[in-house]
Order: structure tokens, then sequence, then C-alpha cells
């Protein structure tokens, strides 16, 4: 008898469930027509540079190319802005290796300079919060511009004000390898510097004077705690997540997420799928392996869409270890407990390895503010981890470089 209560109780339970899921949804859609969202990694121009016939402004599609990011996507998802990632794996510590990167960061500038250009209509270079709230209001994306590896800087800190005239707004010291800025959390070899260089410490002023953030994603942990001694504005790890919840250790430590927020910075959380679920050791060979065969200097477009292609199979291959929209929101949470709603944001690495189920390309990010609701976050808090926090450290960076500036 109870079972035949419960059956026929079914399809209302369903029901009410369903419409639950609805009143979600719209509530997410308003809060994503009034609030200005921002990415802060986003490593779409290696699909502009390197696959063929890939129109920024063009609708992909994830299950077809595996791409995430296009302006189609970005409207449809309610993004309102991204940072593209001026990105170069670390290649020779030479002058004529310095002069190539060079070379390679302003064509890669180019390129997005001139998928900005054609479509005019769409979307604006943005430099600043107010730059991006006035295009957000014209109805247009924005894009920013970050650095993913400061090797392009190379000895020539004059090149810093050529980058930030092109649009930069922040630089992430070193990427997998160490450099002559910094350690990186990922090199085999460890520390060289034994945190930042004497060249980074002259980096990171200059930087602070034009009014650069400094990322302190990828850098290794006394890194970290030597940009936190060294720069005078607010910082941000525009991708990283919790070390608490995926012991890993491009992620950070609740002391260093602590230490960040107490001088006004934000965590921006990671979607790569073993910075928020640390893998099986099985699974973390796969990636390992994957990751390292496409960042050998010699691994061609071609080579790279098959390893990404491979990567992306793994959460089919081992289902119970891919990271969902729930994995995602208990970062934020974690975050928020430990230092509160004005620290965390979102940099989710798409194209870059971003990985997470029902999160797969840029039109779904909706699923993760309906988690946030459902967990209990309120417009006025979604706002801040959507964009507010991170605009607030872009204004605190060209504040320090203008108090930098009139110093006499
Ligand atoms: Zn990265």
């Amino acid at each position: 008898m109870k079972q035949l209560f419960l059956l026929l109780c079914l399809p209302v339970l369903v029901l009410a469930q369903s419409k639950k899921e609805q009143r979600l949804l719209k509530k997410a859609d308003k809060i994503h027509a009034r609030a200005y969202t921002v990415d802060t990694h986003a490593d779409v121009p290696i699909n502009m540079l390197e696959m063929e016939s890939f129109d920024v402004g063009v609708k992909h599609n994830y299950n077809e190319d595996g791409t995430q990011i296009d302006f189609p996507r970005m409207k449809e998802g309610g993004m309102d802005a991204m940072f593209f990632a001026v990105y170069m794996a670390q290649g020779k510590r030479t002058p004529e290796g310095d002069a190539e990167a060079k070379q390679k960061a302003l064509k890669i500038f180019q390129a997005i300079h001139d998928a900005v250009k054609k479509y005019p209509e769409t979307a604006e270079l943005v430099t600043t919060a107010k730059e991006g709230f006035v295009a957000h209001k014209k109805g247009k994306l924005g894009v920013f511009i970050g650095m993913e590896n400061g090797w392009p800087v190379g000895h020539d800190l004059s090149n810093l004000k050529l980058y930030y005239d092109l649009g930069l707004r922040y630089i992430t010291l070193a990427h997998s390898f160490n450099n002559d800025l910094s350690d990186s959390s990922g090199d085999p070899q460890g520390s060289e510097h034994g945190g930042v260089s004497k060249l980074g410490e002259q980096c990171i002023a200059e930087m602070n004077r034009l009014g650069i953030v400094v990322d302190v994603s990828h850098i290794s942990d006394s890194a970290f705690y030597d940009v936190m001694r060294l720069s005078k504005a607010p910082v941000f790890a525009s991708h990283s997540s919790c070390r608490a919840l995926s012991d890993v250790k491009r992620n950070m430590t609740d002391d260093m997420i602590k230490l960040m927020a107490s001088k006004g910075g934000v965590i921006q959380i990671n979607f790569v799928a073993d910075f928020l679920k640390k893998p099986s050791e099985e699974v973390a060979i796969s990636i390992k392996t994957l990751r390292m065969q496409a960042m050998k200097a010699d691994a061609t477009p071609e080579d790279k869409k098959k390893i990404n292609a491979e990567l992306r199979q793994l959460k089919y291959k081992f289902p119970g270890e891919a990271p969902s929209v729930k994995t995602v929101v208990d970062h934020i949470d974690h975050v928020v407990k430990i230092a509160g709603i004005d620290h965390v944001g979102i940099g989710m690495d798409m194209d870059g390895g971003s990985d997470v189920v029902g999160c797969e390309d840029v039109s779904k990010i909706k699923n993760v503010t309906i988690e946030l609701l459902r967990r209990g976050y309120s417009e006025k808090d979604i706002r801040k981890i959507w964009g507010e926090n991170t605009m607030r450290v872009l204004a605190a960076a060209e504040k320090v470089a203008k108090e930098l500036n009139t110093k006499p």
C-alpha cells in the first residue's frame, strides 16, 4: 500500500522538482541580466591562432570540436567579459629565446585586437573596470587581456609599458617551468630563485607603477609569499583552486588564500578537473603524460588537438572522477568560509583544460549560478563572485599606480 502511495506521488514530486528548477533558472537569468560577469582566464587565443578556420565571432559546438569559448556562446551564457590570455609554454631562456617569446606575444596581442575589430558591434577591448561597465551598457562583450607566463618580458622591463599600451592588465609571473622572473609550482627541477628573482622583484615594482595586476597562479609557494611582501597593490590568482579540497601544488593553501585576502586579493576558481578534485594515481599519471606531450616545443596544433580530445575522454573512462558544478561550488564555499565572500571569483581556464560536467562551455555558466542559488547565496553575493571582486582588484591596481606616479 505504502509503495503504491509513493508510486502515485512520484509524478507530483518530479513535477514539483522541475518547477523548482525552473524557478531557479529564471532567477539565474535575471541575475545574469543585471550582474557584470567576468572570467579571469580564457585561453581562446590558442584556438584563434592554432585552429584553422576558428572564428571567435561564430558559434561552435563543444561536442564537435571541443572548443569552449566564442562570442555567441558568451552572449548565450550571460558572460559579459573575459580575460583573453597571451599564453605561451616556457621555452629557451636565452636572448634569442626571449626575442622569440616577445614576437610570439605580439602576434597573440594582434590576433586578439583583430578579432575584436572584426566584430565591433559585438565586442570591445577593455582595460579598466569603468571601460568594462561602459561597454556592457552598450550591450557589448568586454575583452580584457592577461599574460600567462612573464617570459616575453625578457630582461627588458620597458616591454611592460609596450604590453600595457596594447591592453595588458595582468601577468602570471611564470607558467609550468621556472623562468627568469620566478619559480614555478610545476618545475620538476624545484626551486631556482628561492621564490621571485631579483629581476622579478623589479618587474613587480614596474607592474605596480603601471597598474598591471600580479597574478599568483602557477608560481611556487615561496614565490607567492615573495609577491605578498613585494606588491604594493592587491593581487589575484587568475585561475587557481583550493589545496584543502584538491591537494595539488597548483592550488592555494588556506594560509595563502587568507593572506592574499587580507591584502584585498581574490582567488578565481579554476575549472580544470584535477585542480577541483584530486584524481586517482592512475588518472593522474595519464593527465601528466598527456600534458607533458602537449607542452613539448615540437607539438603541432594537430598533436595538441588530439591530446586535448584524449584529456576530455578521461572523464568518460573514469566517470566517478569527473568534477561537476557542485565540486566548483564546494571550492567557492571553502574560500567564503575561510576568507569571506569578497575574495572569491571565477577563472574557468576554458580552452586551456577546463573540464566540468554541467559547465562544458561558456554557454553553460548559469548552472554555476543555479548551484550557488541552491546553496543560499544571495544575488549580492553572486554578483561579487561573478565579477565585482575581480573588478575591485583591477580598480585598486589602477589607484596604486596613480599614487606611485604622483608621489614626488
Ligand atoms: Zn594556466
